[in-house]
């Protein structure tokens, strides 16, 4: 049985790959290339490896379609991590000299 979806990627037909060359000589078409559905790349795994062959035809879609996907949760504001920032001198090598390292920490607002 075979489980897969076609590759969503707008120009995927159009790449000149032998792995693309459908039919018998005089009526040949470059076709759409299947995405096959596996463990790693469907249900809870869905990802843009479910819908996509390559990193190409993901950059296709989503530069085609930027808009519409940007209407699903469009950003308006900033948002915003609390954070902690703290500096330490670091001492490297063997009477070297320090660096100055700077943390960047988290800050917990779940009152845990
Ligand atoms: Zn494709």
């Amino acid at each position: 049985m075979s489980n897969f979806v076609w590759c969503h990627g707008p120009s995927c037909h159009k790449s000149h790959t032998q792995d693309r060359i459908r039919g018998v000589k005089g009526s040949k078409v470059l076709r759409t290339k299947k995405v096959q559905q596996h463990a790693w790349n469907s249900g809870e795994r869905t990802s843009m490896y479910s819908y996509f062959c390559s990193q190409g035809c993901y950059n296709d879609f989503a530069n085609t379609y930027v808009r519409e996907v940007i209407a699903i949760a469009p950003r308006t504001e900033a948002l915003e991590t609390p954070i902690e920032v703290t500096k330490e001198q670091v001492q490297y090598g063997y009477r070297d000299g320090t660096y100055t390292n700077t943390r960047i920490t988290t800050v917990d607002t779940n009152g845990g």
